[in-house]
């Protein structure tokens, strides 16, 4: 088929030059159109056709679908008594609300609780989509207390895009990979959805639009825009050597506002230590130190916390230790190929690789040792530990931040409908995922936002739907 009739048979119409030329096909209207081909849009997508609609349309900019639910360790955080209650941890939707404001500040608590009530059947219906999660409970880094699943080894993310976008074709959803939602108008109470592809630009007619366009991480001048702190070097935890396509640069949260949207939190950016010498995907077994072998900050505080002060260390940069007892994550075998990570066989070793006094350090582990048994550090307040670090060989490696996650953009509400700047309903446009902000202040507690794209893109597809 020419590109004229397949985008005819997906009901789309060409704008532009070529409907000048007389080429235009009778667009149908699509029910809702999805742009973005996350975890949050594909699910947003299945949720569209399960709550009854047939005409479902995602666009997505890039050659691949997922963005950076792809790229993701895939914790999901949930209050899950049927999972947390055999292992004996006691959570509820408060505790989740409490521990998010302990983390975030000021957040939408209402949003947060929403997140909470329906994680459980979230990860439910994620498994009814073909993923198999592991068993064990776990604390992720960040995460307050153990609430957190994920698929066993280190693509999870990607099960979970592949396995919701197999329920979304299987239901009758399009997928349109390279084409950029760039235009956002509202005709005869109907959106049209502008995007540009390999061919030209093609027009959406659709009832409902739902955004679910990812943060802006990739977009460093809107990154340094809100903090100038943030290195014009800066890369995304999703792609840190920039080798592929990274389409998290806000295109849609600014589409939002140029349709009426109000944005919040904007400057609200989650940076993290990650492609370095951090290991573990988990709180409690390695140790942060400075370049002169000290320790300056509890590894278990929330990222925000941890982000601050390594933004006030010099060169910001510093040293991540653990040992042979830890799990190690899937980065272990790579890392340790290209001498971001190394091993030493003893204490001075390590330290004389790091260019530190080995005497300060071994002190330094000591001390840590010392408070890992007794769990508690009276030096930087942290309480959670796994194990000492003892076991040689050493693991360690320098650290640096990373663009991880943008916590500001598209003002939502409970039904992830958009609220306009008069604070009001957008009719007919909701967002979920990351690219909806201000719903966790400026931190979030580990495995929420994945969680947050499930049942956000849940709501939208299903709100979407029954016009709510
Ligand atoms: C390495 C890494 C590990 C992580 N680990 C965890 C974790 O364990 N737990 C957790 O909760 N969170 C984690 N996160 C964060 C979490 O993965 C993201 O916040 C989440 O995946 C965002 O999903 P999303 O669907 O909102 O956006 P994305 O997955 O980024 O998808 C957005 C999509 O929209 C597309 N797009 C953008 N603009 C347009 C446009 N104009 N037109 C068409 N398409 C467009 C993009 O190309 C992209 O494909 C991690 C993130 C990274 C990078």
């Amino acid at each position: 088929m020419k590109r004229r009739e397949l985008l005819a048979a997906a009901g789309l119409m060409l704008s532009g030059a070529a409907r000048a030329a007389g080429h235009a096909a009778e667009p149908q209207v699509f029910q809702a159109v999805v742009i973005g081909s996350g975890l949050a849009g594909l699910t947003a997508a299945a949720s569209a056709l399960e709550s009854g609609a047939q005409r479902v349309l995602v666009l997505e900019k890039g050659p691949l679908i997922g963005g950076h639910s792809l790229y993701s360790s895939g914790s999901l955080a949930a209050v899950s008594p049927k999972r947390q209650g055999p292992q004996g941890i006691r959570d509820s939707v408060e505790s989740l609300v409490a521990d998010s404001e302990r983390v975030g500040g000021r957040i939408d608590a209402a949003l947060v609780r929403t997140i909470g009530e329906r994680s459980e059947a979230a990860l439910d219906w994620l498994e009814a989509c073909g993923v198999v999660l592991g068993p064990k409970v776990f604390q992720s880094i960040g995460g307050m207390r153990p609430r957190c699943v994920a698929a066993p080894g280190p693509t999870a993310g990607r099960a979970y895009v592949l396995a919701v976008n197999r329920r979304v074709r299987r239901l009758g959803g399009r997928v349109l990979l390279r084409h950029r939602a760039n235009g956002l108008s509202r005709q005869g109470g109907l959106w049209l959805v502008d995007a540009e592809g390999p061919g030209g630009t093609i027009t959406v007619r659709t009832e409902a639009v739902i955004i679910a366009t990812g943060g802006f991480t990739a977009n460093i001048p809107l990154l340094r825009h809100y903090d100038v702190r943030i290195p014009p070097t800066v890369t995304t935890t999703a792609n840190p050597r920039r080798l592929f396509f990274d389409g998290a640069d806000g295109d849609g949260i600014l589409l939002a506002e140029k349709a009426g949207a109000a944005l919040r939190n904007m400057s609200m950016i989650q940076l993290l230590p990650y492609w370095g010498g951090r290991l573990l995907d988990y709180a409690g077994g390695e140790l942060y130190v400075n370049s002169h072998g000290r320790r300056f900050v509890d590894e278990t505080a929330p990222w925000s916390e941890i982000a601050e002060a390594i933004l006030g260390l010099p060169g910001q940069r510093m040293w991540v230790i653990t040992d042979a007892r830890s799990h190690k994550g899937a980065s272990l075998g790579i890392k340790l190929t290209d001498g971001t990570v190394r091993k030493s066989a003893s204490v001075r070793e390590m330290a004389e690789g790091m260019g530190i006094d080995p005497t300060v350090l071994i002190s330094t582990l000591t001390d840590y040792n010392i408070a890992a048994r007794s769990g508690f550090d009276a030096v930087t307040g942290k309480r959670v530990f796994t194990q000492t670090i003892d076991m040689p060989p050493y693991y360690w490696g320098e650290e640096k931040l990373y663009a991880h996650m943008t916590l500001g953009g598209i003002h939502t509400d409970a039904c992830a409908r958009v609220l306009g700047r008069d604070g009001m309903p957008v009719p007919g446009l909701y967002a979920a995922g990351e690219t909806a902000g201000g719903i966790f202040g400026i931190d979030r507690l580990g495995g929420l936002s994945m969680m947050s794209c499930l049942v956000f893109g849940r709501l939208a597809g299903n709100c979407a739907v029954h016009k709510i």
